[in-house]
């Protein structure tokens, strides 16, 4: 039976968010959130960040400005500025583990996803990097996405899916989707798998470094 991961990235979001916390409310599921720090400088996205880790979600990290992937960058300081900003503001949220997930630019995973420089920084502070394996696109295809996820979740034993609460209506399907996915036989975890899993708590997990780019790479690639 296929066992799926919920979550939901760059929000919060006011037009958006309350729906989905109201949907995995009435089916009794958690799920994570991987919000962009700079959202929760407004109070009522900081409070649906509550709201969501008072109903059991986890709150992970996904960067302040969720400008690109942090291994394009070349400017000094971004890790701190994408990383170590959000996490501060992140301080009573955060599940405990550090969760931290990359900027994949469209969903891509490749060492576009970290630089030299933000490893390090999710090292030394004992992070623990998520990806995924199903993006079924519902920011591009706000009422396709759930055919296309389907499909994704039902082909793998294990997925995790990245879904988005933002407020381009995709997530009016939410509940009809998850009604298909379990009645396709889909159960659900909170959980992460080690496949989805990059670094543990500041330690790397092997392949890790299939996921960076070499900072002499991203220096001949400014110069
Ligand atoms: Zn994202």
């Amino acid at each position: 039976m296929p066992e799926v991961t919920l979550t939901f990235d760059n929000g919060p979001e006011p037009d958006a968010t309350p729906r989905v916390l109201d949907v995995l409310r009435g089916r009794g599921l958690r799920a994570t959130f991987f919000v962009i720090g700079e959202k929760l400088l407004d109070p009522a996205r900081r409070n649906l960040a509550e709201r969501a880790r008072a109903e059991g979600h986890w709150i992970g990290n996904h960067t302040w400005t969720h400008a690109g992937p942090l291994g394009l960058r070349r400017d000094a300081g971004h890790a701190e500025a994408e990383i170590g900003r959000t996490e501060d503001l992140l301080d009573g949220l955060a599940h405990g583990d550090r969760l931290f997930r990359p900027v994949g630019g469209g969903g891509r995973l490749g060492p576009h996803l970290l630089s030299e420089a933000s490893l390090d920084l999710l090292a030394a502070g004992r992070h623990t990097v998520v990806t995924w394996s199903a993006v079924p696109g519902d920011w591009r295809d706000p009422d396709g996405w759930p055919d296309t996820a389907l499909r994704q979740c039902l082909d793998a034993a294990r997925s995790v899916l990245v879904l988005h609460d933002l407020p381009n209506g995709a997530m009016r399907h939410l509940d009809a989707f998850l009604d298909r996915l379990v009645a396709s036989g889909a159960t659900f975890t909170q959980h992460f798998p080690d496949s989805c899993i990059l670094m543990r708590r500041g330690r790397a997990e092997p392949g890790l470094a299939a996921y960076v780019t070499p900072a002499t790479e991203a220096g001949a690639a400014s110069g």
